[in-house]
């Protein structure tokens, strides 16, 4: 990997080397929004990320990714004939998703009473995934009833076409015995194993920086990404050379 991280949508190296857990405890979503709130300007800008929607928070870590890493996302689909095959994310289709604004709603019927939710936001899918505990805080002239296995699909159905960016689905076909292949994706699973790389090659670097030459650890990550790799090059050289010198001697 390029370790290509300098400042990517607003992150710097200093912010993920400091504010990225590797293999923390907590799901992806919880790691990388805790991430997101430590490098947010402000006290405004925290609170604007817990009231995005999942489709926004997709889209917010498809564009960091990228800042980040300069290509694509890409995950892995597992067939039953035993292939791995690699898919990239609709990055162009996921962004172009309309996402819901602050008011946005979604009726569904049950037991004859049409119930109206508000659109899940970040906030709410801290508290967990479970279908009853998300309705009743997204329940709009709560308490919300006791919902049906059906009403429960229903609800997470009017959802995903209210915030479509929330659910990424791929799809393709395997190569290898051509069996149709389809999977969700979740960019912040993606993400949060892509930075745990990230975070281990930017201490990789901070230590090969601060033993060659003694500058400290937020010298060296306020250098530019391409500056630290021109460094470590000259470091490796020196030291290709000293172990050339010694076989010599
Ligand atoms: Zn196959």
């Amino acid at each position: 990997m390029g370790a290509s991280a300098g400042a990517g949508a607003g992150l710097s190296a200093r912010d993920l080397l400091a504010g990225w857990s590797p293999g923390g405890r907590g799901g992806a979503h919880a790691r990388i929004g805790a991430l997101l709130a430590r490098a947010a300007p402000d006290a405004a800008a925290r609170a604007a990320l817990g009231g995005e929607s999942l489709g926004a928070r997709n889209q917010r870590l498809v564009r960091l990714h990228r800042a980040l890493f300069a290509r694509p996302l890409e995950a892995r689909l597992d067939c039953a004939c035993g292939q791995e095959v690699e898919a990239t994310l609709p990055e162009a289709a996921i962004l172009a998703a309309p996402t819901p604004g602050p008011g946005a709603e979604v009726a569904i019927d049950i037991a004859g009473r049409a119930l109206r939710f508000r659109i899940p936001r970040m906030a709410d899918l801290a508290l967990g995934a479970d279908p009853a505990r998300l309705a009743a805080a997204c329940c709009l002239a709560p308490p919300a009833p006791p919902l049906s296995p059906d009403a429960a699909a229903a609800l997470g159905a009017a959802f995903e076409a209210a915030d479509p960016a929330g659910d990424i689905r791929l799809s393709g076909a395997c190569p290898e015995c051509g069996a149709p292949l389809s999977a969700a994706a979740d960019p912040a699973a993606l993400l949060a194993a892509e930075l745990d790389r990230l975070h281990a090659a930017l201490l990789g670097q901070v230590d090969c920086i601060a033993r060659a030459y003694g500058w400290s650890e937020a010298q060296i990550l306020a250098l530019p990404a391409a500056r630290r790799r021109s460094y470590i090059a000259l470091i490796q050289a020196r030291e290709a050379v000293g172990r050339g010198s010694r076989a010599w001697a």
